[in-house]
């Protein structure tokens, strides 16, 4: 059985059976039966059912969130963003089935024409920060393309992703489409990501996992994304609106207590303005609000699990220079803390810690910058504060990452790819270029004559 626990208070919420190899096996067989007729719905028809479903979570929006915060501990305004975003992704998704267009490429000697085909079953295993639009950032492109869908939750984490499960039957979407199939990741996950029958998987976790996921899908030559860890840096320069980057840097790290693969975990600060920039990051540190995640004016909650508290507090070997609030009582609580000046081969520089811990460090120039933030074997978000356009296109291109912004701290737009370079990652999620990822191009030539 698995233990579902709300991380705000540590009690059990339920108790879940797990899925062994051959329930996995079952859903498989179920999902290969109902791509038979989903892969046939008209483009049309496959649209007006997704729409609904996005209708159909836009009405639960309040709800889901409600079960996010319990299972996962996200501030519910955050868990609110989360519900939203995988209504917005499903609406988005739901305009592909009529759009997805093949080429008619002029050739000698006939007519040539592209089809973009479905693959068949995709497995989508979750982790458990953003359980939810996790899952939807797979599953909504799957299905738009035509294939079928089995997602595999996160041990910790598996409620939003059954109830998504029931409000797409609500929607009317027909039935083992898209199932959930919650259990251990090294049973289930392990299962799903080697069944020969399961044409791509989609994986989101930690990159010891991913390699391992890769390695079992490398049997059936499976089609693979990959969504692996990161160890952003958010480079504030002197000619930046220091007040400005200041202040939105905590939340940068801090959302969903620093257990956010886009976390910018690293701040990189000019000399010239660091003792400011360390100033107003202190103030603004000290105001984030810790605590139960359920009130809406709460901006930081619990780790997920006492487990992941050990291991994020491993990599506090000294006294934090800055440390922000933190609730008592039976929770996995720990408050946000900074540390300055810490050195670029110093654990918490080039690991992902993945809780609310931020390393601060001052740089010289461009160059500097550049060597600092790219010291670490992860490369998928990254933010440039500046007020010089040139130094932001520089900066932007040689920074390793997937997802860069300029003057802002965001990574997530559902119209725009999302992915990593270096160990973060292999594909793109999101955007126009997730159907790419659920569909082979078929190439057909027809002769002249
Ligand atoms: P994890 O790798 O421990 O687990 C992720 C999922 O894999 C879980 O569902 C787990 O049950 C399953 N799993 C475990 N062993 C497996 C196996 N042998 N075969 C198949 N599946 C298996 O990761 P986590 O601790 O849940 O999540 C945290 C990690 O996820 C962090 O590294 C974070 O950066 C990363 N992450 C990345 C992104 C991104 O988009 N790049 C987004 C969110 C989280």
């Amino acid at each position: 059985m698995q233990r579902i626990v709300n991380p705000a208070t540590g009690k059990l919420i339920t108790e879940l059976p797990g899925a062994d190899a051959d329930a996995v096996d079952d859903a498989v067989w179920k999902s290969r039966v109902a791509y038979q007729g989903w892969s046939k719905v008209s483009p049309g028809d496959r649209a007006r059912m997704l729409r609904r479903f996005a209708a159909v979570v836009e009405e639960h929006k309040e709800e889901l969130a409600g079960l996010e915060t319990l299972n996962a501990g996200h501030p519910v305004s955050s868990a609110r963003w989360e519900a939203g975003n995988v209504a917005d992704v499903l609406a988005y998704y739901a305009g592909a089935p009529e759009r997805h267009v093949g080429q008619q490429i002029p050739v000698a000697g006939g007519v040539n024409i592209t089809f973009h085909e479905s693959l068949g079953v995709v497995g989508i295993i979750v982790p458990w920060n953003f359980p939810m639009a996790i899952m939807m950032w797979g599953a909504a492109p799957a299905l738009a393309a035509g294939n079928t869908v089995i997602v595999k939750p996160a041990e910790q984490t598996p409620l939003t992703a059954l109830r998504l499960a029931g409000l797409a039957l609500e929607a009317g979407i027909p039935e083992d489409v898209l199932q959930v199939v919650p259990g251990e990741g090294e049973v289930a996950g392990a299962r799903l990501a080697g069944h020969p029958d399961v044409r791509k998987i989609v994986f989101t976790g930690s990159v010891e996992v991913g390699r391992e996921v890769a390695r079992a899908a490398a049997g059936s030559v499976k089609r693979v994304t990959l969504e692996l860890g990161g160890n952003s840096a958010n480079i504030v320069f002197g000619d930046a609106d220091i007040r400005k980057a200041a202040a939105s840097a905590p939340y940068a790290v801090f959302d969903n207590a620093g257990q956010d693969c886009c976390a910018r975990s690293r701040i990189l600060v000019q000399r010239d303005v660091y003792d400011e920039f360390r100033e107003l990051f202190t103030e603004a540190l000290r105001t984030v609000k810790v605590g139960d995640p359920a009130l809406d004016t709460t901006e930081m909650g619990p780790l997920i699990s006492a487990e992941h508290r050990e291991r994020v507090r491993g990599y506090l070997k000294r006294e934090p220079d800055v440390v922000g609030e933190c609730p008592e009582g039976e929770g996995f609580w720990m408050p946000a803390s900074a540390y300055f000046d810490v050195a670029e081969d110093d654990p918490l520089w080039t690991d992902e810690v993945f809780g609310p811990v931020v390393a601060i460090a001052p740089f010289y120039d461009e160059l500097e910058a550049i060597s600092l933030a790219n010291a670490t074997p992860y490369g998928l978000s990254g933010s440039i504060w500046t007020g010089d356009t040139g130094r932001a296109l520089r900066m932007a291109r040689a920074v390793e990452g997937g997802n860069l912004s300029v003057n802002s701290n965001s990574s997530v737009r559902y119209w725009t790819p999302f992915g990593g370079v270096k160990q973060s990652g292999l594909g793109r999620e999101l955007g126009p270029d997730a159907l790419d990822a659920f569909t082979d191009v078929k190439n057909v030539f027809i002769a002249n004559d």
